[in-house]
């Protein structure tokens, strides 16, 4: 059976069931959970302040919320406390350096990812850029096991593994993305500015309520309508993952009608409609 997690939205009740609070415990190294993993890279809000209107956060249902800052404590912007200070901060450090020269570079070249078939790492990192890929990488597995922790699915051991030094994750793959709905949604932006959008899209849990456990994670990470999917699988798998290519490939994920429609709506009020009223602010939060 498959299940779409959002936070603070009702969810399937055999999927509830198997679902642990792990706030307070960092899923990394297991002290004290003390920190609050942004959930978009912080460099990456800044971007989104460059205009001259304030960012807006889009949830489900048409809920929206005027973002009051890239450090705010909103749950828009943070997860919950599921890693500790160190190793959200000088553990991982290295991580988000490396995510950061990607993130700007899918940004530089952002109205020509629709038409490319892949990232040249080589290009962005250099001679180093195997080094690199897989910090690019360890980031992604460090921010998304922040995102299964907050909604109650525990991160496999292999990406624990993986965050401490190991090469490769048998049952989990990460991968290159351009979302066609989100390209959608670009393509609408563009005609009123620089900026584009951040997207965390559903995360999508598979589990067994006959063996009584979660058995597979999907989630994925767009900035514009280019970013990271990462699927774990308790079957381990023959995962080809971007990290080990020079060239990785851009996997075209196909245009859904109805989530296109419901983006282009989101980003229709993001642009033209005035600042939410503060009761639904707060609401949200
Ligand atoms: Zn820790």
């Amino acid at each position: 059976m498959a299940g779409d997690l959002r936070a603070g939205r009702g969810t399937n009740p055999e999927l509830a069931a198997l679902l642990e609070d792990l706030h307070g415990t960092c899923w990394w190294c297991g002290k004290v959970a003390d920190s609050l993993e942004h959930r978009h890279k912080r460099t990456d809000l800044e971007r989104l302040w460059e205009g001259s209107r304030a960012p807006v956060w889009g949830g489900d249902g048409g809920r929206v919320e005027t973002l009051r800052g890239p450090n705010s404590k909103s749950r828009s912007v943070r997860f919950g406390a599921v890693l500790c200070q160190n190793c959200n901060n000088a553990r991982s450090q290295p991580f988000d350096r490396a995510y950061e020269v990607f993130s700007a570079a899918l940004v530089d070249g952002m109205d020509g990812w629709w038409e490319a078939d892949g990232v040249d790492l080589g290009a962005i990192y250099g001679p180093e850029w195997r080094t690199e890929a897989l910090k690019l990488a360890r980031y992604h597995v460090k921010n998304m096991g922040c995102q299964m922790a907050d909604h109650g699915v525990r991160p496999p051991q292999s990406m624990v593994a993986f965050l401490d030094g190991e090469p490769s994750m048998p049952d989990v793959g990460l991968y290159l993305v351009k979302s066609e709905s989100h390209y959608g949604g670009h393509k609408l932006f563009r005609q009123f500015g620089p900026n584009s959008g951040l997207f965390r899209p559903d995360d999508h849990v598979y589990f067994s309520p006959t063996r009584g456990r979660i058995t597979g994670y999907e989630a994925m990470a767009i900035i514009g309508y280019v970013g990271v999917a990462l699927a774990w699988s308790e079957a381990p798998d023959d995962h080809d993952s971007f990290f080990m290519h020079e060239f990785p490939v851009l996997n075209q994920i196909p245009a859904d009608p109805g989530f296109a429609e419901e983006l282009a709506s989101l980003v229709l009020q993001a642009l033209g409609n005035d600042p939410p009223q503060d009761a639904d602010r707060e609401r949200n939060l």
